[in-house]
């Protein structure tokens, strides 16, 4: 992200001051925003490149879930059995904090606790959602494992998870965003951070704004920004499809299919929302372009004739893309950017920002302000100083 001479309008840009300023208006930094309202005053601007809920958070398929991008059998084997323990606990935290938010505040986003159902694509797949149930039981989760298709359209069984819910995403951006009152600049690029005695210089290119802390919620973005994230964060594209609004209910539950490279549910007007479908053009969807690509978008074709096929006929109103945010090891990230002293940052959420997003900023709040540990989301664990290097 550069600007050039003669777009900076150096001279005539005000000088603001606040004490915080959250950098990104996704999930992420809305729901910073929130936990700080909830705080004693803090003097706190919420700005965005493009428009609140422009990047992912407002792309997406709206399922909050407890789950992340691997099953809890390979969450397990990849961090230990206590930690992916207490991730799926930690994206329950999400759930409640929700649930909570709505008695406070009211559901103007369009809440509803379907439940998920994650579905086997293959036999093996159905053996390691078998595996997962029979851990996560366990480990004290509320799971029910389905040995056969619940909705009877060719898939192998799947794992039921209850307390799973559906959300309309823009609604709850804008929901946390504008719980705290805090003041809002859309259209406005961080191009440059500076550090001085005070705290930090924030460069747009209509503003200079001081901040003691700042908090960067820039996720997928963060290279562009601060290019010492190159290795440590990839973009990837993923596509959505969703019909015109059908008279028949098929649907009731989110759905979650083939580890997550499939997702549909069907919206309460009766559309039908189905996304993913970039498995095996994987190496063609990674960047930034917000396009539409003809292997995804036929891909994402078949598998409606496939499975619903009397949806297939239905008229497509939105077609759109969106860049997930993916990490090395699949975790988020949680740290101070280095030789900047008050500038914290979360990203990579790895398709899974709405899941992990109430926790998440909590704890990025709780890291910036009360020194609390970022634990597993460390940016400084070892798997990612090995890509810093
Ligand atoms: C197609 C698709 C489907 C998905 N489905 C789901 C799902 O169903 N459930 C789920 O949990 N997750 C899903 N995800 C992932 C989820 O959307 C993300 O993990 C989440 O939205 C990330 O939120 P965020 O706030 O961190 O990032 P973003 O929403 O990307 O927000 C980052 C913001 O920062 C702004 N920004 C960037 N750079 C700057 C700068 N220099 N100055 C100012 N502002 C800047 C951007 O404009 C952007 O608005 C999906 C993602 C996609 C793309």
């Amino acid at each position: 992200m550069t600007i050039s001479f003669w777009l900076d309008k150096n001279e005539d840009k005000p000088k603001e001051q606040y004490d915080v300023v959250i950098v990104g208006g996704g999930v992420a930094g809305a729901a910073a925003a929130y936990w700080l309202g909830r705080r004693k005053h803090l003097n706190t601007l919420l700005l965005d490149a493009g428009t609140i809920g422009g990047g992912a958070s407002g792309r997406n398929g709206g399922f909050i879930l407890r789950g992340i991008f691997a099953y809890y059998n390979k969450a397990v084997r990849a961090y230990g059995r206590e930690t992916a323990q207490w991730i799926f606990r930690f994206n329950e935290e999400t759930q409640a904090h929700l649930l909570e938010l709505i008695t406070r505040h009211g559901n103007s986003f369009s809440y509803v606790q379907s439940g998920s159902y994650l579905l086997a694509s293959s036999i093996d797949e159905l053996q390691e959602l078998e595996e997962s149930a029979e851990l996560m039981k366990e480990d004290g989760f509320d799971v029910e494992y389905m040995k056969e298709d619940p909705l009877d359209r060719g898939y192998y069984g799947a794992i039921f998870n209850r307390n799973d819910a559906g959300v309309n995403p823009v609604a709850l951006v804008k929901a946390l965003a504008g719980i705290s009152s805090f003041p809002v600049y859309e259209n406005e690029q961080v191009y440059k951070i500076e550090s001085t005695p005070e705290g930090s210089l924030l460069h747009t290119q209509n503003r200079v704004i001081e901040a003691q802390t700042v908090l960067l919620a820039t996720n997928a973005y963060m290279p562009l920004l601060l290019p010492e994230f190159r290795n440590l964060i990839q973009p990837v594209r993923g596509q959505i499809i969703v019909t015109r609004p059908l008279k028949e209910a098929i649907l009731d539950r989110l759905c979650y299919a083939n580890y997550g490279y499939e997702y549909f549910r069907q919206l309460a007007d009766g559309r039908f929302l189905l996304g993913g479908c970039r498995e095996p053009f994987a190496k063609d969807e990674i960047g930034y372009a917000d396009i539409l690509t003809p292997d995804v978008q036929n891909a994402l074709h078949h598998y409606l004739k496939d499975r619903f096929p009397e949806v297939a006929g239905a008229s497509i109103d939105y077609r759109w893309s969106g860049t997930m945010c993916f990490t090395n090891d699949g975790l988020p990230m949680l740290g101070e950017i280095k030789d900047k002293p008050n500038v914290f940052y979360l990203a990579g959420c790895n398709g899974h920002g709405l899941g992990y997003s109430l926790a998440l900023s909590k704890l990025l709040v709780e890291y910036a302000f009360d020194g609390a540990s970022p634990g597993i989301f460390d940016a400084k664990r070892a798997s990612l100083e090995k890509a810093r290097a």
